[in-house]
């Protein structure tokens, strides 16, 4: 199934692949999100920095502020400016935006956040978590996931 994580831009120029299943999807509906797609939310993938392999191109990272007044940079190809991923606090977590793969239904939303400002056409599928701003992480993931993001932190803190 590797073929299923794997995406890119519209041109072509830039390429990737996630090297593993991401550690949780989701689907926010806030406002930055909605005017930096233009559209009603955004689905990402999150997933450790070093799992994505760049295949083909140089994606380039673009600082976008945010409502808060904080940054967010997002990696755009330099060529066509599809974003491809982007990053919000962490350094070692990227945000792979599922549209951009190749088969954007391969990945499906773990949870919806930021329903205070979903459009109220969306309509969010019975039995998905969702939360009106965010939720906890350790109640929410699997163990799995948490293990990964344990052995993040544990890189981080050993330099
Ligand atoms: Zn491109
Ligand atoms: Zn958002």
């Amino acid at each position: 199934m590797s073929e299923q994580r794997e995406g890119g831009c519209a041109c072509g120029a830039v390429r990737y692949r996630m090297a593993s299943d991401p550690l949780f999807v989701h689907c926010c509906h806030c406002l930055n999100c909605q005017r930096q797609t233009g559209s009603a939310f955004v689905i990402n993938a999150l997933i450790e920095a070093d799992r994505v392999e760049i295949l083909a191109g140089e994606p380039q990272a673009v600082d976008v502020p945010r409502d808060d007044g904080s940054m967010q940079t997002i990696w755009r190809c330099p060529d066509c400016q599809v974003a491809v991923y982007s990053r919000y606090t962490s350094p070692r977590a990227l945000f792979v935006r599922v549209g951009t793969l190749d088969v954007p239904s391969a990945l499906e939303p773990d949870v919806h956040i930021f329903t205070k400002s979903k459009v109220p056409w969306v309509q969010i599928p019975e039995g998905v978590p969702a939360f009106d701003v965010f939720y906890d992480m350790q109640e929410l993931w699997p163990a799995a996931s948490l293990e990964r993001v344990e052995a993040m932190r544990a890189a981080a803190s050993s330099g």
